[in-house]
């Protein structure tokens, strides 16, 4: 293929705490993800599956193994290089953290802060246009405790494009929705991250989005595995 993988993985192994506490959470993980690619990844609750979010995110330090995003190893890299990583990482997490003191529009545009060489009258726009672009137009002045479940995790979604990252990670972004507005939620990521030319890494539980995934990888006691890219569609019947 000749196109490298924006997020490679080999051996990463994670433990907490120390000393008698000290605990294994992920077993020699090796999974590679290419440009472009929204890959799935399920598993039960306590499996891992947020430690290696946060590990891919720079938000945690790499202990063992290599990890490598957009070709900068995280395992040893100094605070000046995770940050550096993190500016091109749009984060959507299950809780959306939005700053309630703060509009939608004020939330979109403070992923843009990081990004000194954008004009601030440049921020205001892309924030409002991406507002309208997960279906806000109408809500840009709104605070997050007017705004629907999810509405908020629209916001989200808007924030962590804004700045046209060029991975997702999504960690659990549907759990606190219904199931017609967690659909939404997902194929609007989906069609927003094909637009960017950006990589998905989404965590989640619903059956109901798989079929959004170029890839299905899943977490169990954690150990990485991969699953067939057909599942959960029925069986090819043979002639
Ligand atoms: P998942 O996202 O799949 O539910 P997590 O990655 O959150 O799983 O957790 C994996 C394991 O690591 C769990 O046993 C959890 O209790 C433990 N764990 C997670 N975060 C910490 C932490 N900061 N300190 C100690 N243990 C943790
Ligand atoms: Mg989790």
């Amino acid at each position: 293929m000749g196109v490298s993988p924006v997020i490679a993985i080999h051996q990463v192994s994670h433990f907490f705490g120390r000393g008698r506490l000290r605990k294994q959470v992920l077993f020699d993980i090796d999974v590679e993800i290419y440009p472009g690619e929204v890959v799935i990844m399920s598993g039960p609750s306590g499996s891992g599956k947020t430690t290696l979010l946060t590990l891919i995110g720079a938000l945690r330090s790499t202990q063992t193994g290599s990890l490598q995003v957009f070709n900068q190893q995280l395992r040893e890299a100094n605070t000046r290089e995770l940050v550096k990583v993190r500016r091109y990482i749009g984060y959507i997490f299950q809780a959306h953290n939005l700053l309630q003191s703060l509009t939608a529009r004020q939330n979109v545009q403070m992923a843009l802060d990081l990004h000194v060489e954008i004009d601030k009258k440049v921020a205001y726009q892309r924030s409002i246009d991406m507002l309208a672009e997960v279906g806000l137009a109408e809500w840009a002045n709104y605070y997050p405790q007017e705004l629907s479940g999810g509405q908020k995790q629209r916001v989200a979604i808007a924030r962590a494009l804004v700045s046209h990252p060029k991975i997702v990670l999504a960690d659990e972004p549907t759990a606190s929705l219904d199931k017609q507005s967690g659909r939404d939620v997902v194929e609007l990521m989906q069609r927003l991250a094909k637009q960017q030319g950006c990589t998905i890494l989404m965590v989640t539980h619903d059956n109901r989005v798989l079929d959004v995934a170029d890839r299905l990888i899943h977490m169990e006691d954690g150990r990485l595995s991969t699953q067939d890219q057909a599942f959960g569609l029925p069986a090819p019947v043979s002639p």
